[in-house]
């Protein structure tokens, strides 16, 4: 069977959406029909470039159910008559938003009264799903800025002799180049310094944040918490961070302990003066996050963990672990625990669904943000046919994996990554895309993988309802809903897939 008429027709449609003016800001309203990257073009007309401002189009989303907060992408405006485009992963139903101007001062960024700046007229506001081809760069990067860490957790291949990652830096003359490359940037950039170890460890890490001078680009980082020191606080306080993601799994020191390896009360402290520094600083933009990868073992800890997070004054994010084959022969026996991963990975069911509605609950009525991030790692469960699914009683005559948005834009739950030995990805599972080559500035070299055949291609499958060749392997959330898709309804239709 081939796609329902109603998708097909909707590529090529052009919508323009609600907009309201107010005294500083245009508000925009969105009814998307279907999750996934949308391309939003604005025509501008300004009068005088004296100034220099910004644009922001800003993507609002429930505070309380996103503790990242809004997603923002900010453009340098120049004089007269321009188009600017933009892309926003938006999600089904109601989308809403604004349209503002921004100065360049400390933080937070203000926005202006647009007439008090210059006159600027907004003429034209289009929205649609986008194309094969990207025209702008991803924005949302992630740098695996080093593989060292001083912790061993269990689900962590630093937890496991075996299984230890050979230990090293991003290479810095890679880093020269992407430091350089934010500094140029016209466009707002969200760099997540992050990877298979603590940042904070790294002498990159801080040169990065320190050495990038452009008001464009904001960073944010995931720790273990143990070197959140009084001096490194001071210094993220002071620093363009949007967030501080503490990676704790429990909320006693018991589960602490059997988990990550280490004392649960001298991190706890960390992140209390961390929690009080953000407050005396009065930043409003800079918000401290604990996470939790959810497993059997910790699974009845969440009610304290958002009590805990009510504490702190931070939002939560939880996770499942990784199910992949890679994991089914990952033991760690050590005195106080044995970690069998695949015992501890949570399966799909109906108890386990009441139980999680019931934590969201929990949080809203606590007023703690709080999401479950399945993404990257969704909670799965077993097709009839035998394929790792996530089962869904939602699934529409969309194919799911068409609300990818990672292949034009990224958001704080999907980045674009920058490996270390210089390949490209639209999100940490998927294979690399291509290679950025020496002799170009990065940005340069960046653009043509991401603007590639391979690119491209990969667009296309997504656009048509088909898993391309680099996500194949991957388990995220559009992967195993699209094989559920593919299992209960339809099969892939190859011609709409072709790139031109
Ligand atoms: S693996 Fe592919 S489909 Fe899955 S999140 Fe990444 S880019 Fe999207």
């Amino acid at each position: 069977m081939g796609y329902p008429e109603k998708y097909a027709m909707r590529h090529n449609h052009r919508i323009t959406p609600i907009l309201k003016n107010s005294d500083r800001e245009v508000e925009w309203e969105f009814t998307a029909p279907r999750q996934g990257a949308y391309q939003f073009d604005l025509k501008l007309e300004t009068m005088d470039d004296n100034k220099t401002p910004y644009l922001a189009l800003s993507l609002r989303r429930d505070e309380l159910t996103n503790p990242f907060g809004p997603v923002r992408k900010i453009v340098k405006l120049s004089s007269g008559l321009k188009s600017y485009t933009f892309y926003l992963p938006l999600d089904k139903g109601l989308n809403r938003g604004t349209i503002s101007l921004l100065n360049t001062g400390p933080e937070p960024w203000k926005p202006f009264q647009a007439s008090a700046i210059f006159p600027i007229v907004l003429k034209k506001m289009v929205v649609s799903i986008p194309e094969h081809r990207a025209t702008i760069a991803p924005d949302f990067i992630l740098i695996p800025v080093t593989n060292h860490c001083n912790y061993s957790c269990v689900m962590c291949s630093h937890g496991v002799p075996e299984k230890k990652p050979s230990l090293s830096h991003f290479p810095e003359p890679l880093a020269g180049r992407f430091i350089n490359a934010l500094n140029r940037s016209t466009t707002s950039c969200h760099v997540a310094l992050t990877g298979e170890g603590e940042p904070l460890i790294s002498p990159l890490f801080f040169r990065i944040v320190n050495d990038v001078t452009n008001p464009l680009v904001k960073f944010h980082f995931a720790t273990n918490g143990s070197l959140l020191n009084d001096r490194n606080n001071k210094w993220i306080v002071k620093s363009p961070f949007s967030h501080v993601n503490v990676s704790l799994d429990a909320a006693t020191p018991n589960v602490y302990r059997k988990i990550r390896n280490a004392p649960f009360k001298p991190v706890i402290q960390n992140l209390e003066q961390l929690s009080d520094a953000i407050k005396a600083s009065g930043r409003s933009d800079l918000r401290l996050i604990i996470n939790m990868t959810l497993m059997s073992e910790n699974q009845n800890e969440v009610p304290a963990f958002i009590e805990l997070a009510g504490r702190l004054n931070a939002g939560v994010t939880v996770n499942y672990l990784n199910d992949y084959n890679y994991f089914h022969d990952w033991l760690v026996e050590r005195p106080e625990f044995r970690f069998d991963y695949k015992e501890q990975i949570l399966v799909h069911n109906e108890t386990l669904e009441t139980t999680v509605t019931g934590y969201q609950k929990l949080a809203r009525d606590a007023g703690v943000p709080f999401m479950i991030d399945e993404v990257m790692r969704p909670l799965l469960g077993r097709s009839p046919g035998g394929k790792l699914v996530r089962p869904s009683n939602e699934l529409t005559n969309d194919p799911p994996i068409s609300g990818c948005p990672y292949l034009w834009t990224g958001d704080w739950r999907g980045t674009f990554v920058l490996h270390s030995g210089g390949e490209l990805g639209a999100c940490c599972l998927q294979q690399p895309l291509g290679k950025v080559i020496d002799s170009l500035p990065l940005e340069e070299a960046i653009d043509k993988v991401w603007n590639g055949t391979i690119a491209r291609q990969t667009r296309a499958d997504i656009l048509a309802g088909k898993i391309p060749e680099p996500c194949s392997g991957s388990n995220c959330l559009f992967v195993a809903l699209q094989r559920l898709w593919n299992e209960k309804f339809y099969t892939v239709d190859s011609e709409r897939s072709r790139i031109d």
